[in-house]
Formats: structure tokens, C-alpha cells, sequence
């Protein structure tokens, strides 16, 4: 058994209080590789921003999970070392889909897991993100649930069609499960091809394809249901065009790949959304200066040749969401 508190780490209760407070969100990041853990680091560390690092249970096979759980105590250890005396970084367990999977991340270092039962039966739900918060809480580890579905593709997490969370089931749902934070369906999408065309409308200046509105509608119907409660965005990059099209120009294949307007996310931000998970604009940036470097460096073989252009890319992105979108810069 490692607590988290032996590495370093913090759980997200203050500091998403203090968020809904201050009107900001913090970012989540998904990461699995050692540039995407520094690029988050050196970023929130230069910004003075608190972060979570979040790993979905692919991203925990793939890199191993006693290998991220040293990589978090590492990126505690680093922030230090770049300088920042209090970093508040939290190993966030994106997507856990039992109650033996969340248990196994508590007992490994996680500071917070989401237990992910929005494709259950209501009641089903809630029993087992209960089980999941009674352990959890005995840990001092937050908990995050869901209700209702987002469309799209996330590592195992599937779905055709979206169901956006209903507003009168949020306060039986939180009370009865006793979550900290609660994720939710307002229009957001898993991945980098959030919405068909079919769903979006053509700017008819640029060609480019129009996303539908976040119902917002629904997260203000929330936010009265529940005052001051922690509610988190799922599937909020934004799929920057500029990456898009260098990646298409640089020999990629991703048409109309389509994301949330910053504009709406920023809107978010501001109100008891605390929580914004962004993932596919990470594997964008570092796909973009991959291909670009390929493209024009076509002898170089040394990965760290073209993982640090990747790794300068990514940190660009991350900063530009805490500063210009989130908000959550200089709360340190
Ligand atoms: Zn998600």
C-alpha cells in the first residue's frame, strides 16, 4: 500500500473549492509518456497553476502502472526542482470501470479516481460509486462519478450517441453516492472527431465545420440543482486546426476532425465546472511536430530529436489552455 501523501501528491478537495470560488477550472491532462509528463509539469510550474495528471486504465497498461506511479512522485519532485515550492499535482484515475480497479489505484499512489457508471442502470450507478467513495474516503482520496453518456471514443470508452445528464437526478445521485466532483453530458465529446459534418453547420467564409453548441442550458439547471458542487467536463479539447492541418500536410490523414470552441470553454470555466479533461489536443500538438520534423528532417533516427521539438509543442498547448482558457494560472 502507497498513499499518495508519500509522494507527494494532494486530492482535489481544496482545490476545487477554491476553483468554483475563484470562477476558473483546472486542467486535466491525460499522459502515458515521460515528455507528455514533462511538458505538463514545466507548464503548470511557469504559470503557477495547480494540475491534474490523469491516466485512463489503457494509459495504465500501456506505461505500466508502478512505472506512472514513480513518474507522478517524479513530476512532484521535478515541479520542486523547476522551482515551484508548493506544487499541487494530483494522479487522477480517468474512466475506472470496476470498484477492483479504482481500489487497486488507491492502494498504488492515486490522490483521486473517477468511477465511470454512466453506461449502468441509474441504481447500479450509484451502489458501486458508493463502494468506490466509502473506500476511497477512508484514504482521504476524492471521487469523481458521472451521469449521463458522451458520445464518441476514449481509450475503451465508446459511444455512438450522447445522453445529456438529467438535472433532476443530480442531487439524489450525489447525495446517495456521496461523490466530490460530478461529470457530466452537456454536448461535450470523447476524441478528435467530436461531431460528424451531419452535426455541424459550414462556416461559409472559411468551409470550416461549425460544432453545435454545450447545452448550457442543462449546467445552469445543474449548478441551482447543486450550489457551489464540483462539476467536471469530459472531451473538452478544442482539436486546434493549425495542428490538424500540419498533420494533414505533413503526410496525416485526419479530415474533419472537429473539437469544442475555446469560447465555450471558457464560458464553462467560469462556473462550477472546476474540472476540464483535456486529452486529443496533447496527442495532436505531439502527432503535428512529429510529422513536421519527419517531413523536413527525413536522416534524423535520434527520438530525441524529434520528441523535443513534440515535448516544446505540447507545453505551448498546455499553457495557452491554462492562461488563455482555464484561467487556473497563479494560484500557487
Ligand atoms: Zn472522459
Amino acid at each position: 500500500m502507497t498513499s499518495y501523501k508519500e509522494l507527494g501528491l494532494v486530492n482535489t478537495r481544496e482545490m476545487f473549492a477554491k476553483a468554483v470560488a475563484g470562477g476558473y477550472a483546472i486542467p486535466a491532462f491525460n499522459f502515458n509518456t515521460l515528455e507528455q509528463m514533462q511538458a505538463i509539469i514545466q507548464a503548470a510550474v511557469e504559470t503557477k497553476s495547480p494540475v491534474i495528471m490523469q491516466v485512463s486504465k489503457g494509459a495504465r497498461n500501456y506505461a505500466n502502472g508502478t512505472i506512472l506511479r514513480y513518474m507522478a512522485q517524479g513530476a512532484v519532485e521535478y515541479a520542486k526542482e523547476l522551482g515551484c515550492e508548493n506544487p499541487q499535482i494530483v494522479l487522477h484515475l480517468d474512466h475506472g470501470d470496476s470498484f477492483e480497479l479504482c481500489k487497486d489505484c488507491i492502494d498504488n499512489g492515486f490522490s483521486s479516481v473517477m468511477f465511470d457508471g454512466s453506461s449502468l442502470p441509474y441504481e447500479e450507478n450509484i451502489r458501486i460509486t458508493k463502494q468506490v467513495v466509502e473506500y476511497a474516503h477512508a484514504h482521504d482520496v476524492t471521487v469523481e462519478a458521472e451521469l449521463g453518456v458522451l458520445a464518441g471514443v476514449e481509450d475503451e470508452v465508446a459511444s455512438e450517441v450522447s445522453h445529456y445528464t438529467k438535472p433532476e437526478e443530480v442531487v439524489d445521485f450525489s447525495t446517495r453516492s456521496g461523490c466530490d466532483s460530478l461529470a457530466i453530458s452537456i454536448g461535450t465529446s470523447h476524441g478528435a472527431y467530436k461531431f460528424t459534418p451531419a452535426q455541424c453547420t459550414r462556416d461559409p467564409k472559411t468551409g470550416k465545420l461549425v460544432p453545435p453548441p454545450l447545452a448550457f442550458d442543462i449546467l445552469h439547471e445543474i449548478e441551482k440543482r447543486l450550489p457551489g458542487f464540483p462539476i467536471v467536463l469530459h472531451g473538452s479539447s478544442s482539436v486546434p486546426q493549425d495542428e490538424v492541418d500540419t498533420i494533414n500536410a505533413h503526410g496525416g490523414k485526419l479530415p474533419d476532425a472537429v473539437g469544442i470552441p475555446e469560447e465555450q470553454l471558457r464560458e464553462a470555466s467560469k462556473s462550477a465546472v472546476c474540472k476540464i479533461n483535456i486529452d486529443s489536443d496533447s496527442r495532436l500538438a505531439m502527432t503535428a511536430a512529429i510529422r513536421k520534423h519527419f517531413d523536413e528532417k527525413p536522416g534524423d533516427f535520434d527520438p530525441r530529436q524529434y520528441l523535443k521539438p513534440a515535448r516544446e509543442n505540447m507545453k505551448k498547448m498546455y499553457i495557452h489552455k491554462i492562461v488563455e482558457v482555464l484561467g487556473s494560472n497563479d494560484k500557487l
